[in-house]
């Protein structure tokens, strides 16, 4: 593994972290109550690039749980394993401007707004659970492994307080159930939505794991091909207008690259051809977005000339 301050990447990383170490805004998510028992002040970013170089800084290799940003690299396998026309057919791609885990379907199809809210995500668990049946989390946990480059886990402790105290999700699932989103046993697919969200990574794996998705799904490490090409572009649409929740449009606006965060205060952010960057940091604005992940975003974005808009 080949560790560098090159490009100057280092040291702008160095700078954000610097700057944005001591805000101590938000809260660490507690409505999952293991989540609440997270060391608060933890902060690490890295940036992995696809010629195979990682930079970090802080605690970029300590371990939290994936969440949210699970979501991007599911749709993709589930964009792989049935096709696009097939996933547009359970969940849709329009940005719903709600909450991530609002009880909400788009009214002209009845269906989830996108994959990166908890209705779709929990519509795409149910597509890779009808295609892989009891072998679903092996399958979704390699695939994420092979984005990282090496075996991930599993919290059980997370894994088991959601399970405990997710009937929001499992609500969701069963109303999308109803609207014929979902076939089959909804508890088999929320469960197998809390074990993909439980799984253990470090800001340096997002890094990767985003490095992977800007290298058109090849891990630049490895060599190995992870995801397929035209799901890899898809997820990258949906992640740019959906990525950030309720904050998407404000993201897009003012970072401009594709990106998804998840409660665990992680965020992936995607530079296309060049560069994935992982930021953990557990304290949460009012959006259950990472406030010092933001902000050392939007600094990194700023200061390497990211925003996929740049004129300058
Ligand atoms: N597992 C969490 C939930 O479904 C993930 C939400 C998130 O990261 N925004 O509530």
């Amino acid at each position: 593994m080949q560790e560098e301050t090159s490009y100057g990447i280092g040291n702008v990383l160095n700078a954000a972290y610097a700057r944005h170490r001591d805000n101590v805004a938000g809260a660490p998510a507690d409505y999952i109550p293991e989540l609440a028992a997270v060391d608060p002040n933890r902060f690490g970013i890295a940036v992995a690039t696809v010629d195979g170089a990682l930079h970090k800084i802080g605690d970029a290799d300590y371990p939290f749980t994936i969440q949210s940003i699970s979501k991007a690299f599911v749709y993709c396998l589930a964009l792989e394993l049935i096709g696009r026309d097939a996933v547009l057919e359970r969940v849709g791609v329009e940005p719903s401007g709600d909450a991530f885990n609002a009880i909400v379907f788009d009214p002209h199809t009845n269906r989830a707004f996108n994959p990166m809210v908890n209705a779709g995500a929990i519509t795409v668990a149910g597509i890779i659970h009808d295609v892989a049946g009891a072998g679903a989390f092996d399958f979704i946990l390699e695939r994420l492994s092979d984005a990282a480059g090496h075996r991930l886990e599993m919290d059980e402790a997370v894994y088991r307080s959601e399970a405990e105290t997710g009937h929001r999700n499992r609500a969701i699932g069963h109303l999308l159930r109803n609207v014929g989103a979902l076939k089959g046993n909804v508890d088999d697919v929320v469960d197998l939505y809390f074990r993909q969200c439980s799984i253990l990574v470090t800001a340096s794996d997002l890094a990767r794991m985003g490095a992977t998705l800007a290298h058109v799904g090849e891990n630049p490490v490895t060599g190995r091909q992870v995801f397929d090409l035209m799901a890899v572009r898809n997820t990258l649409a949906v992640m740019f207008t959906c990525g950030m929740y309720d904050y998407s449009g404000n993201w897009a606006y003012d970072v401009g690259v594709p990106a998804k965060s998840g409660v665990g205060g992680g965020i992936v952010g995607v530079v296309n051809r060049q560069l994935g960057i992982g930021s953990f940091s557990p304290r949460l604005d009012a959006k259950g977005n990472s406030v010092r992940g933001i902000a050392a975003f939007k600094d990194i974005g700023d200061e390497l000339g990211l925003h996929l808009f740049d004129c300058s």
